[in-house]
């Protein structure tokens, strides 16, 4: 397979041939179902450091994948394993990842700046949400923060990495933004999104715009540790700048002990260019004009 510029795409359409090859045809995915198949033995084991998320570790040429034990949760589990198969089946990886030990340890869920490591976290996530299953499913999905908590469960994937594939994919005008405090840590936009005139991109490291409820939302370190959810409303040029006030939805949840902050922005009633005219032609219509 081309590569292609984006790391996390490369990976991710490299696990959906996959899935499509070994004619697996219904969520959720198994990843230990998908390394017990190829022979490799999946085990929970202490990591050096909590930094950790996994490792993928080879003995003469029998292939391990070890998870990190302080993981105590299922999603996080199967992103773990996801991540470490991407190594094994990306091309070139077991070559450039594994040390003169035989051990390569991962650092996982869209945290590493390595091109390796961006690879096993797309892979990771076109495997355990391949887009020709993950479409149907989402348009029963129903909509914003409910949407991506349908689909985690579906999927058993985590809120994180479920609402990035829901941006990615969703045909929606959306938008999912993960923060920190008052910093934007990721912003991942729809297509539908993207396409809308006059809009600005948010910067990796921007601040969380103060007069929306994220922003409200954070000043509460315990909300965000014990998982608060709320659906408020908001605005999108307070997000994304922009001519017009255009009321929208924003969902917000504590993403619990990793002290971050998932926002889903959705419902953006985008003003189609005919309406703009036809408004326009209506304030032009109530203009009065005199004559001397
Ligand atoms: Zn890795």
């Amino acid at each position: 397979m081309k590569s292609t510029a984006n790391p996390y795409a490369y990976g991710a359409l490299a696990a959906e041939k996959y899935i499509k090859d070994w004619g697996i045809a219904a969520l959720p995915i198994d990843p230990f179902a998908i390394a017990a198949e190829f022979k490799i033995t999946v085990a929970a084991k202490p990591a050096s450091n909590a930094g950790v998320s996994g490792m993928l570790i080879r003995v003469g040429n029998e292939f391990a994948i070890a998870y990190a034990m302080h993981i105590d949760n299922e999603p996080f589990q199967r992103y773990s394993v996801g991540h470490e198969l991407g190594h094994y089946f990306l091309p070139g990886h077991p070559e450039a990842v594994l040390d003169a030990r035989g051990v390569h340890e991962s650092r996982a869920q869209f945290t590493s700046k390595d091109r390796y490591e961006m690879e096993a976290d797309g892979f990771a996530a076109g495997l355990l949400m391949p887009r020709h299953l993950f479409f149907p499913a989402l348009e029963r999905a129903g909509q914003g923060l409910a949407a991506v908590e349908n689909l985690g469960t579906l999927c058993k994937t985590s809120l994180h990495a479920t609402a990035i594939r829901y941006a990615q994919c969703t045909r929606e005008p959306a938008a999912i933004i993960v923060s920190v405090g008052d910093k934007i840590d990721q912003c991942f936009m729809s297509e539908a999104l993207k396409a809308v005139d006059g809009i600005d991109w948010l910067h990796k490291r921007e601040a969380v715009p103060r007069n929306t409820p994220t922003f409200a939302f954070n000043q509460d370190a315990e909300s965000v540790r014990r998982a608060v959810r709320i659906e408020a409303g908001s605005n999108l040029q307070d997000w994304f700048g922009g001519r017009r006030r255009i009321a929208i939805d924003e969902d917000v949840i504590g993403l619990g002990s990793y002290g971050k902050t998932l926002t889903v922005l959705y419902n953006i009633a985008v003003p189609e260019p005919e309406e703009e005219e036809d408004e326009a032609a209506l304030i032009e219509s109530w203009t009065p004009r005199f004559k001397r």
